[in-house]
């Protein structure tokens, strides 16, 4: 995907709700504070907008705020950046310690999952988030410089947010398919997960068990994919966050397409390297 902002046209109505008569906002895919630049203007209501803000918040401060401010990823709000992160651990004693924030030994925390429920035929009731596993990625050499300075290893500060961490990856999936397709293109299966009245967010959101290779120099990649038969496919997208740093690549069941002229028409919207729909019409 291109470099720099990039702006994907209006569909002139919410994405999460469908209205048409309130003003909308412009929507970036990964958001803003974790380093996303493709936005999709005109795209959500301010009460969706509220309610995909907090989740983004829960992610963006609770779970990555420490790793954030260490690592220099921007913020919208105004505060000049600190020259010194505190560490408090037991053998900091009570004050605490304060480390210049190039030096600071942060840790980023993500969850490694299996497959979303939705891909595998698992039921919506079948609940796989407590399989997720928590895994740390950071900057190796600050933490061998940390350990051989103080002697004991750095501590990492984060909160445990797995639900809103997959109501995250939910919304930057549906945001990623709707850069490439319409509304109305697909059933939005992925919406009630993204709003909160459905909480298995594990049946739509899931990745792939084994560590992708870091790509240096790449903030995120995203894609979108359609997956199925000619009667019915899944629109599928690819996330991945901090790519630069050897992240886990995620996968969001995005929504349905039905019908084998509709299955047809979403299908030439998308990369054909991206299409998996079987038989493939070659081959008929
Ligand atoms: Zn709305």
């Amino acid at each position: 995907m291109s470099h720099g902002p990039t702006y994907y046209p209006s569909q002139g109505r919410c994405i999460y709700c469908g209205a048409t008569d309130l003003q909308l906002s412009d929507e970036h895919i990964v958001p803003f504070s974790l380093g996303g630049q493709h936005v999709l203007k005109g795209a959500s209501c301010l009460p969706c907008a509220d309610v995909t803000k907090r989740f983004e918040q829960d992610v963006a401060r609770s779970m990555w705020g420490e790793a954030r401010a260490a690592f220099g990823e921007r913020s919208r709000r105004k505060k000049a950046r600190p020259s010194h992160i505190r560490m408090v651990a037991p053998e900091t004693g009570a004050q605490g310690l304060d480390i210049p924030t190039p030096e600071f030994p942060a840790g980023m925390v993500f969850y490694k999952m299996g497959l979303p429920g939705a891909l595998i035929g698992l039921p919506e009731s079948v609940d796989t988030s407590p399989l997720w596993q928590l895994v740390m990625t950071g900057d190796h050499q600050r933490w061998m410089k940390f350990k051989e300075r103080h002697g004991w290893g750095p501590v990492l500060k984060f909160q445990h947010e797995p639900v809103s961490f997959g109501r995250l990856l939910a919304k930057i999936g549906y945001c990623q398919a709707l850069s490439e397709l319409e509304l109305g293109d697909f059933e939005a299966t992925c919406l009630p997960y993204i709003m909160g009245q459905r909480a298995n967010v594990s049946h739509i959101v899931g990745g792939t068990l084994k560590m992708a290779p870091a790509r240096p120099g790449l903030s995120y990649e995203l894609g979108t994919s359609l997956i199925g038969t000619q009667e019915k496919a899944l629109v599928v997208a690819a996330v991945r966050l901090y790519a630069n740093l050897g992240t886990p690549a995620y996968r969001v069941v995005v929504g349905e397409v039905s019908g084998r002229c509709e299955v047809r028409r979403v299908g030439s919207k998308i990369a054909p390297e991206n299409v998996y729909v079987e038989p493939r019409s070659d081959q008929v």
